[in-house]
């Protein structure tokens, strides 16, 4: 017997999957933004009440969430955030930080004056965003000005290499921020090679960006071994049971 499937209902799928679509979205946006720490326990209950959902899309969610890597299911603890090993962590940025090195002396040899503007424009807003305390925003902008610079190195191997790297960071690249006195020294670090970029200085942009990239990863490193002055508001959010 063959199944009529012109037969099935065609409203609530439709329905079920953009809630649970968005419960993947904002739960992803919550872990990689940092707001979920690693190790912090995802209850179902206080889920559900959050996102007003029942429990079948949410446990759809943290099931997609499994596969991207980002929630640990546990036998009797249920969902966990991931956590992060900080030679995985310092492994990453080490790739990292070489590929924009490189990114960085090619985006030179090949950007136009308009790209430089654009980059510098980044570089303002950027700033802007630092003096105004906005830290999610200026993070954003961080990051943007990091993909930026590796399109315009024109290398498309570069920029898929990086684009899988960064995903896999983002999440923890955040934590570098939690931290008031690394966020000041990026800034700093930023306005350092964006003007070796103004002098047309490839030798010391590109080493001045490499430099800046490990930086970020020995951070974000000791944060993930417990070892940096990251905020207590979001170390409090981890389950204290958690390893
Ligand atoms: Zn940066």
């Amino acid at each position: 017997m063959e199944t009529d499937r012109t037969t099935l209902p065609t409203k609530r799928p439709l329905r079920w999957r953009s809630l649970h679509a968005e419960a993947v979205e904002t739960l992803r946006e919550m872990i990689i933004g940092g707001e979920l720490a690693p190790g912090a326990r995802l209850v179902e209950a206080e889920l559900c009440a959050l996102f007003a959902i029942s429990r079948t899309p949410l446990r759809e969610a943290l099931r997609v969430l499994e596969v991207e890597g980002l929630v640990t299911f546990y036998p009797n603890r249920g969902a966990v955030v991931s956590t992060i090993s900080p030679e995985e962590v310092v492994q990453q940025f080490e790739v990292l930080a070489n590929l924009e090195r490189i990114a960085l002396e090619l985006a030179m040899a090949r950007m136009k004056a308009a790209d430089l503007g654009r980059l510098n424009r980044m570089h303002n807003r950027m700033m802007d965003l630092y003096g105004k305390g906005q830290r999610r925003e200026c993070f954003q902008k961080d990051y943007d000005i990091h993909n930026r610079i590796v399109a315009l190195s024109g290398n498309a191997v570069l920029q898929d290499i990086h684009a899988g790297l960064m995903s896999r960071s983002r999440r923890v690249r955040y934590f570098a921020l939690h931290s008031k006195s690394r966020w000041s020294e990026a800034m700093a670090e930023h306005v350092a090679f964006i003007q070796a970029i103004n002098d047309r200085d490839a030798a010391r942009a590109s080493t001045l960006m490499r430099d800046h990239v490990l930086r970020t990863g020995t951070l974000v490193g000791e944060f993930v071994s417990g070892r940096s002055d990251a905020s207590p508001d979001m170390l409090s959010r981890a389950d204290p049971a958690a390893e």
